[in-house]
């Protein structure tokens, strides 16, 4: 295991990554390369330079962290965390890109009885996700398509191995939370809503998050001076997906809609 971790955010103060008050740890790199994708900065595992529009000048995104240096940033707010039944969330890019470093970042933050979250694909090596589901308290776990082909040409990668960690989590976190980004011409039909309500009871999924597509990410393409494929695309409203979060619940599953 490295020393350190490519790291892009830490920030403080979060209440939509998890119960209470968190800090996010935003792992640099990503298996995945989702044309919609809202922080493209976090795809590359490396610091890259970015144009700073406030600033007009280029900027390094990310940079390597040790545990001991994020551990101390955590530790900062540790109050806050015991006064809102907080914690600790673990996000990215893809936090299972530097899997052996989270899952020592997570066993000193249950060292110290700090709650821990993560939000994850799940796209990393079957055994390697267990040692990881060992030691997170909850998991949220984006889904993007329920056909392997079409998570294929939205992702860059098929759907097999996800779909065999999410059975894993399952058995280890009964409750955990399944997260889909609902992106026009992708998975936003009712058809679709049908596949994957289908797909989750299989599955046993009890509770999921529907996560409208939207725009916030498409300056951070111009500034990165890569194309963006989602340009002329409207974005979703949580309004558009009442029909959708039907679906859903009339198949015995929980759903909201962000
Ligand atoms: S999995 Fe998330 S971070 Fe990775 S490319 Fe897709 S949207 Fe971006």
């Amino acid at each position: 295991m490295t020393n350190t971790a490519s790291i892009f955010n830490i920030q403080k103060y979060s209440i939509h990554d998890g119960p209470g008050i968190r800090t996010v740890v935003f792992f640099k790199g990503c298996p995945l390369k989702c044309y919609w994708c809202a922080n493209p900065e976090s795809q590359d595992s490396k610091p890259e330079k970015m144009w700073d529009n406030q600033k007009k000048t280029h900027t390094t995104v990310g940079n390597y962290r040790t545990a001991d240096e994020i551990m101390e940033d955590i530790l900062k707010d540790e109050v806050f965390y015991q006064e809102s039944n907080g914690g600790v969330t673990l996000s990215g890019g893809e936090v299972l890109y530097q899997a052996d470093f989270a899952i020592d970042l997570l066993k000193r933050l249950r060292e110290k009885n700090i709650h821990t979250a993560c939000e994850t694909t799940g796209y990393v090596k079957s055994s390697k996700f267990e040692e990881f589901l060992e030691n997170v308290d909850l998991v949220y776990m984006d889904i993007k398509h329920y056909d392997s082909i079409k998570h294929f040409d939205g992702t860059g990668v098929r759907n097999e191995l996800i779909l065999k960690n999410l059975a894993l989590a399952l058995a280890k976190h009964p409750h955990l939370i399944v997260r889909i980004p609902i992106i026009p011409n992708f998975n936003d039909t009712l058809e679709d809503a049908v596949k994957f309500a289908d797909l989750f009871n299989e599955y046993g999924v009890e509770k999921i998050e529907l996560l409208p597509f939207h725009q916030f990410g498409e300056k951070k393409y111009t500034y990165l001076d890569r194309d963006y494929e989602m340009e002329d695309i409207p974005q979703l409203h949580s309004e558009d997906l009442l029909d959708y979060q039907t679906v859903m619940e009339k198949n015995g599953i929980q759903c909201l809609v962000h």
